[in-house]
């Protein structure tokens, strides 16, 4: 699973509507310490006894109270093992104390799970050009951000470069570093006052190609999307998303 931004509770609620059983989540990682990243966390790694991937940093900002035996250090390019898969962390630019964003890959397939990040810095886009998936922030409509009822400070600091990204950000990265066998976008992370889903779906569905494009709800989980090899054929699930608001994703 990666991150924890809704209660224990909402999250069981909404594996249990996937069909997906909490005892197949093995490890908890940790993208910084925003409250929309971590507030079901100490409940779910309590409960579940799961271990946390989380960087000394995060977890020192968090303010987090986690029994010490669960956890785990965090280091950018230092792939942790996790079943059959492999999470490796590796740096963005976002004002928090040591954000990350994280590629999941088993031995065929590679998910990008890249939100929060005020721009495409060398690290997105050179881990992006690999994805077989990503779950990648399209946070505001620059129009809306600029037009709408938020403080000039704010504004700033979610436009400037280690804020969010902007749907036309999130286009351009798509349209210029997706790779051939990238067969699902899915976009996260939308804000509720700067954005609207069906906004990002035209936008991008326009650019589609064969990629099968979706956003992730804010207020209900999304559905279980199947992700294969390069050769794009969907045969098994790999991916499965729990998308109450965008900050959660849980892979399996
Ligand atoms: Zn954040
Ligand atoms: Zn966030």
């Amino acid at each position: 699973m990666i991150d924890a931004g809704i209660s224990c509770r909402e999250t069981e609620k909404r594996m249990e509507r996937l069909g997906l059983s909490m005892q197949t989540v093995k490890a908890i990682f940790i993208s910084h310490e925003h409250t929309d990243h971590i507030s079901g966390l100490a409940a779910l790694a309590k409960k579940y006894q799961l271990p946390v991937y989380i960087s000394v940093g995060t977890h020192f900002y968090s303010g987090i109270q986690i029994e010490a035996s669960l956890i785990q250090p965090l280091l950018p390019y230092k792939p942790v093992m996790v079943g059959e898969l492999t999470v490796t962390a590796f740096p963005k630019l976002h004002d928090a104390a040591e954000p990350y964003s994280f590629i999941v890959n088993n031995s065929k397939v590679k998910v990008g799970v890249i939100t929060d990040i005020g721009k495409p810095c060398e690290h997105v886009i050179r881990n992006f050009k690999e994805c077989n998936a990503a779950f990648l922030e399209a946070n505001y409509d620059e129009e809306m951000l600029e037009q709408g009822g938020y403080p000039r400070h704010l504004k700033n600091r979610i436009s400037g470069g280690k804020g969010h990204l902007s749907n036309a950000q999130a286009l351009l990265l798509f349209r210029m570093h997706r790779a051939p066998h990238l067969s699902h976008l899915l976009l996260s992370h939308l804000s509720k006052n700067n954005n609207h889903p069906q906004l990002v779906e035209d936008l991008f569905k326009q650019y589609a190609g064969n990629t099968t494009i979706a956003v992730a709800g804010r207020y209900k989980e999304t559905p279980v999307y199947c992700v294969n090899d390069t050769s794009g054929i969907v045969v098994k699930p790999v991916i499965k998303v729990v998308k109450p608001r965008p900050e959660q994703l849980s892979l399996f």
